[in-house]
């Protein structure tokens, strides 16, 4: 028995192992990745620890101890062997991963969950000190070194990564920019108004904020970033830049292999790929809807989520993943937290206030298409957010009326 190969030690791929033996799989479990470290949690990396409020070690999932325990051999590179480390090409027919160092394994199940990486910045001058991306351990501790003594922080790209990073550096005291290319903050996750509400909160905080922002160039002196220059001719003083302009699926593992990859590795609901032996989970996907059409979500509840559907599938059960999405950010004092995606909404109501201002910090807008519920957007309000979660779980829309209403027990539908 070769058991089951999980290549990706990041969020994905532990849950597929740990999920693998919390349904009773007693085969051998193998999770391979290509971080020298075993798997962390990222979202504190732009937020708690690079503050400083979250120590390193509250980032670990799980030891190396905690998974001999589970009988879960995990094969992470060692500090210097880190270069070539990961899976390198896939043998579908002779059910075998080779490796960076030459060395195979073969499988009887495979999971894919090699996760996302950075979308450069293909302009000169991006290889200056000072410039810096952020998805991992390793790029999270070299920004939070060099903000230590930076003066003018720029962020390209206003998104989460970028806003949240630019709320550390305000609360840090530094001059923070913010350059973002579309004509909104975070506009492939929230509507306008919510976007609006980012850029008088990041004002009011003393961030810049310069939207329809195009960089054309990062300037430097003595090897180091010293400026970003922007199409119009403006330059803005940089001594660090962060590079915050999205992600790409990594999936080019899979399409070497011939696996369907449109954007990322093609799965249904129940994390299978176009191979019924090779299963797929978190950001190196993107899942085929019912109606044909793709959705690609970046989210730790995504990557959980598939990566219980793909366990099971591998043992040879079909668990879809049907959960309503959600996401957070937190930036200053404010939490985010969104239910539903709220695309194509045609009317939205607030519940806690009557308009969206960075006054108002306490509130819950619901979104509404063709008169039902599809979405809800909370700030600072988790108990909204999670009743709306079970609302959208049990497609249960209270009207327009009931949601705006905060004397009506919206609570009171569930049972
Ligand atoms: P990853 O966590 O990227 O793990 C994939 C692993 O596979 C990586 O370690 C990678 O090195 C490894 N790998 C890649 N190729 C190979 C190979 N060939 N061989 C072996 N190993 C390989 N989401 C939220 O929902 N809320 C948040 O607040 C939030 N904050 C975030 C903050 C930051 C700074 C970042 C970077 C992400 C944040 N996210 C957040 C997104 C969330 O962390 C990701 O959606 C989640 O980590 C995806 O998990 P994953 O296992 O699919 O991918
Ligand atoms: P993102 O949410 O896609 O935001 C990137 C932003 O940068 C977009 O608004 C994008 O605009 C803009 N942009 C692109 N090219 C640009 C350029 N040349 N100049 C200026 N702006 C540019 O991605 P991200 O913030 O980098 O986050 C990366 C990943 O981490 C995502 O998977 C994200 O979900 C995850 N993450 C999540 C959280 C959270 O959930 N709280 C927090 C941090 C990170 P266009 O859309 O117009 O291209």
């Amino acid at each position: 028995m070769n058991g089951i190969l999980i290549i990706g030690a990041g969020l994905a791929g532990l849950t597929v192992a740990e999920t693998l033996r919390a349904e009773g799989y007693e085969g051998p479990v193998t999770l391979v990745g290509s971080e020298a470290h075993p798997p962390y949690h990222r979202p504190p990396l732009s937020k708690g620890f690079l503050l400083g409020d979250t120590a390193e070690a509250q980032l670990a999932m799980r030891g190396a101890e905690a998974m001999a325990k589970k009988n879960i051999t995990l094969k992470v590179p060692e500090g210097t062997q880190r270069a070539g480390a990961g899976a390198t090409a896939i043998d579908r027919s002779a059910r075998q991963v080779t490796f960076g160092d030459g060395s195979t394994l073969p499988y009887d199940g495979l999971a894919l969950c090699t996760g996302a990486r950075l979308r450069p910045l293909p302009l000169a001058g991006a290889d200056w000190q000072g410039i810096f991306g952020l998805r991992s351990l390793d790029d999270s501790r070299a920004i939070k070194a060099t903000l230590e003594t930076a003066q003018n922080v720029v962020i390209i790209g206003g998104g989460f990564i970028g806003l949240e990073v630019a709320a550390v550096a305000r609360r840090k005291g530094k001059h923070v920019t913010v350059l973002e290319a579309a004509d909104r903050l975070m506009a492939r996750v929230v509507p306008p108004a919510i976007s609006q509400f980012y850029l008088d909160l990041h004002g009011s905080q003393g961030v810049d904020i310069v939207l329809d922002a195009l960089v054309s160039e990062l300037a430097g002196r003595d090897g180091c970033v010293a400026a970003v220059r922007t199409k119009d001719g403006r330059e803005f003083p940089a001594d660090l830049v962060l590079v915050g302009i999205g992600v790409m699926a990594n999936a080019e593992l899979a399409q070497a292999a011939g696996l369907d990859v449109e954007g990322g590795i093609v799965v249904d609901a129940c994390s299978r790929t176009s191979d019924p032996a090779v299963f797929a989970a978190g950001d190196c996907t993107v899942r085929r809807l019912d109606d044909g059409s793709l959705r690609r979500l970046e989210s730790v509840q995504n990557a959980m989520e598939q990566a219980k559907s793909a366990a099971a599938a591998l043992l040879g059960r079909e668990r879809p993943f049907t959960a309503t999405p959600w996401f957070w950010s937190d930036q200053y004092d404010v939490k985010l937290q969104m239910a539903g995606l709220s695309a194509g909404f045609d009317s939205a109501v607030m519940r806690g206030a009557t308009d969206l201002t960075a006054a108002s910090r306490k509130l819950s807008v619901y979104y509404y298409k063709a008169g039902r519920l599809i979405a809800i957007d909370s700030l600072n309000q988790s108990a909204d957010h999670l009743t709306g979660r079970k609302l959208l779980d049990k497609g249960i829309s209270p009207t327009p009326e009931q949601a705006a209403d905060i004397s009506f027990d919206l609570n009171g539908l569930l049972v």
